[in-house]
């Protein structure tokens, strides 16, 4: 048994999925979360872009920021990690608990898996991959973060997206679908088909820890998977 054998059939996807082809019509959605812009002291009418900073600056602000109530958590600040030059932005609604304690985004067995599912489509952390939160800061009790701390982090993701520009994102998660595509509606009904996030292509899939409580979804998961990587296939730069 070869090793994408092996992944295939923990994920109980052997060997049914080895031949489907998804056929998936393209949805593409405005997204109404809010857009945050810089903007540019008015001292010319020329328009000035602003950057978003680099990385170092980046990881610094958000390791000193104080914007929300989330930060008097105490808890270590999530910046996300990966390959900074990823074509795969992998994006989950906010760390819990035990990624806090190993200071390591997606810890646990939920790791596992999502380890998993990497490989068995040729990819890992830090290989062409960058994982992220919406929020930087675990909320206490591991509850879904507040609207409110949704905007206040948004720009640090908005900043990341900038600076990686990958080719596809993928959200984790009920949360991460609802907030990046400025929508609410299950989960169900926004994955399996691709979106669009700021001209970036987005495809919405099942949190790995959903997946270890709902383990009949994660064929629908690597269903997923499939066309994600049709999709970063595709996508020329
Ligand atoms: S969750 Fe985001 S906005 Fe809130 S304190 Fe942490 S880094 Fe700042």
């Amino acid at each position: 048994m070869d090793r994408n054998e092996a992944v295939l059939r923990e994920l109980n996807l052997y060997p049914q999925w080895q031949l489907r082809v998804p056929v998936v019509a393209q949805l593409r959605v405005a997204q109404a979360m809010p857009v945050v812009t810089q903007v540019a002291e008015p001292v010319s009418v020329t328009p000035v872009l602003v950057r978003p900073p680099a990385w170092p600056e980046l990881k610094q602000k958000v390791h000193d920021c104080t914007d929300c109530n989330l930060h008097a958590t105490g808890s270590p600040t999530m910046f996300g990690s990966g390959d900074e030059a990823a074509d795969w932005l992998f994006i989950a609604g906010a760390p819990g608990a035990e990624e806090e304690k190993l200071c390591l985004p997606f810890a646990g067995f939920a790791g596992k898996l999502l380890d998993n599912m990497l490989s068995a489509i040729k990819l890992g952390r830090g290989k062409n991959v960058y994982l992220t939160h919406l929020v930087k800061c675990g909320p206490p009790g591991e509850r879904e973060p507040k609207s409110v701390e949704l905007a206040a982090c948004l720009p640090y993701l908005q900043s990341q997206i900038e600076l990686l520009n990958p080719k596809l994102i993928i959200t984790l998660g009920q949360t991460a679908a609802c907030a990046l595509l400025g929508v609410e509606q299950p989960l169900d009904t926004l994955r399996g088909k691709l979106h669009d996030y700021r001209g970036i292509s987005l495809l919405c899939t099942y949190h790995p820890a959903d997946l270890l409580q709902r383990p009949l979804d994660k064929a629908k998961a690597w269903q997923d998977l499939r066309l994600a990587v049709q999709t970063v296939a595709s996508v020329t730069v």
